[in-house]
């Protein structure tokens, strides 16, 4: 097959660009459309599904949801070129077939709305430049807050941090304040009711998100990433992610009646064989751009002010969305390309091989790494305090930690992933994310959910062979960082209970930690005699 659909009438005016996670029909790029003089250009690339070993699940999303767009612009009277990652001629990079794409329908102009990848921008002009064509790069009002307003907020701040940013939003949006233009509740932030566990009972009363299962336009996707990248992690029989805006606004609606109310309380709460609890699964949805975060924040103040949810809920729900969210595209865009190099801490560790496939002891790693490769998902606090926590402890290199949080999660689009992985979770990039490192032992995990009662190491001991590995290289970490450590005020109690291991401690932890690695990233395990 080649591209399908011609080109209307030449000469093109605007080729109008639209990438995979660019999936808004009232994007800027596409203001002024003139179906008699201009078209939409999309492609599927192999290499955004290999530059990262990407998981099946992401790479379906991915193209279900570009190929339910082309659809939807078809259906308006819009020429699209489409090709297809089977088509004939693909080249398998956005630059090769944007090219190819200049040099058969010469369009006097390129139009694009402001890309969320460093990487692909780079490509794009590299095209648009090699052609002599002009790009024509327009604001993403997808995003509540522009890059340019997030400059100004950082100019001449010595330290960026998200409650600053997220207060900024707050009023400039008018959300979630009381008559006085205050706090709605008095306080702007109530993460401190937020950090429930389910004790020893589990989790009761919750229901599933509702499920999309794929229609005939998703099913030949899902066997087309199936037959392409056979060898790639992750499966695809429990796909079920919402693919339009249809789709997505339901997904929505149903977090809000049936997950919301108890978000708060249980949001950073762990389970197994729990992948979503709480939790509202619309990242994917709102990074493709097919849900606008002003109804996400919207919708979730109005049940609050209907009296169906608490405040805490709505307002631990609105600071992910308002806050977070805007908050690590402005990092991303303010310190890249540098940001994905940065590595304060030195880590030169190989990420153990269990990432890719879970084949690990541990009972909390094995949990959020197997649904993350079966479902394409995990929550925040399985990615933040389960994967990137061990990551860190065990010092692997940032990069590689990045490689694997891009691949494996459907909403991953690296201007939200990168900052949360190489800034908040391993710290790489010295405190620009956060004030310092999530570093905990295996006693926060046992807090935190039932994953340890399974499991046969110890989150009390760091030593002998049922020690949890996350003690262990917890206190490793800390003795190989005591020095920078303990010049960051916020560490300074953790490090003094360093104080408290004599050298017969130190060396031994030192040794366990050295075995840790050794057998490639978890102990060996336990033999068992037949
Ligand atoms: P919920 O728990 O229901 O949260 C609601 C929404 O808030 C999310 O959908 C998301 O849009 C937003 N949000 C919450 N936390 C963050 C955050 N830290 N940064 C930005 N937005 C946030 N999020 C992504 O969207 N894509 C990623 O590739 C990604 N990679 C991550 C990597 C690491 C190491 C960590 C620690 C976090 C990462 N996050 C990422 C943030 C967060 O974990 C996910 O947004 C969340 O788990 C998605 O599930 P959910 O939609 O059910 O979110």
């Amino acid at each position: 097959m080649t591209p399908s659909a011609s080109a209307p009438r030449t000469p093109l005016r605007h080729l109008v660009l639209v990438l995979g996670d660019q999936l808004d029909p009232t994007a800027a790029a596409l203001d002024g459309f003139d179906p008699t003089r201009d078209a939409i250009w999309m492609a599927e690339v192999a290499e955004e599904s290999t530059h990262v070993w990407s998981s099946k699940p992401r790479t379906a999303l991915f193209l279900a949801a570009m190929r339910h767009f082309r659809d939807a612009q078809r259906a308006l009277g819009r020429t699209v070129r489409y090709v297809a990652l089977d088509d004939t001629g693909n080249t398998g990079t956005l630059g090769g077939e944007l090219a190819r794409a200049i040099a058969e329908l010469r369009p006097e102009r390129l139009v694009m709305t402001e890309a969320g990848d460093w990487r692909v921008l780079q490509a794009l002009e590299a095209a648009a430049e090699g052609a002599r064509v002009t790009l024509e790069v327009r604001t993403d009002r997808h995003f509540l807050s522009t890059l340019d307003e997030f400059r100004a907020h950082a100019k001449g701040r010595k330290q960026l941090r998200l409650e600053y940013w997220y207060r900024e939003l707050r009023r400039r949006h008018g959300i979630l304040l009381d008559a006085t233009g205050g706090p709605e509740g008095g306080e702007w932030n109530y993460d401190a009711e937020n950090r429930g566990s389910f004790g020893k009972e589990g989790p009761r009363g919750h229901r599933a998100p509702v499920a999309f299962p794929p229609d005939a336009v998703t099913r030949e996707v899902l066997a087309l990433v199936e037959a392409r990248f056979a060898g790639h992690p992750g499966d695809l029989a429990a796909f079920d992610w919402p693919v339009t805006p249809d789709e997505a606004r339901r997904a929505l609606d149903d977090f809000i009646a049936h997950r919301l109310p108890r978000f708060g309380e249980f949001q950073d709460a762990m389970w197994h064989d729990e992948p979503w609890l709480y939790h509202s699964r619309l990242a994917a949805a709102m990074n493709l751009k097919l849900l606008d975060p002003r109804d996400v924040v919207r919708e979730t103040e109005r049940a609050y002010r209907d009296g169906r949810v608490p405040l805490a809920a709505a307002e631990g729900f609105i600071r992910q969305v308002l806050g977070w969210r805007e908050y690590v595209r402005g990092i991303y865009w303010l310190y890249m390309p540098r940001y994905a190099q940065a590595n304060a801490l030195g880590a030169r560790e190989p990420l153990p091989r269990f990432y890719w496939d879970g084949d690990v002891e541990l009972a909390c790693l094995r949990d959020a790494i197997g649904q993350t490769l079966r479902l394409g998902y995990a929550h925040h606090i399985q990615r933040l305090m389960v994967t990137g926590l061990y990551a860190l402890l065990l010092g692997v290199e940032p990069r590689q930690v990045h490689e694997w949080y891009l691949a494996v999660y459907v909403d991953a689009v690296e201007w939200v992933e990168l900052p949360n992985t190489v800034g908040m979770s391993q710290y790489a990039d010295g405190g620009i994310m956060a004030s310092k490192p999530y570093a905990a032992t295996g006693k926060y995990i046992q807090r935190m959910s039932d994953h340890c009662a399974r499991c046969r190491f110890d989150p009390s001991k760091s030593t002998g062979d049922d020690a949890c590995p996350f003690t262990t290289l917890y206190w490793d970490f800390l003795m190989r960082h005591e020095e920078t450590l303990a010049g960051n005020q916020r560490m300074a109690l953790q490090v003094r209970n360093l104080g408290r291991l004599s050298p017969a401690d130190r060396a031994a932890i030192t040794a366990r930690a050295a075995e840790v690695r050794s057998a490639g990233g978890a102990p060996p395990r336990a033999l068992t005699l037949l």
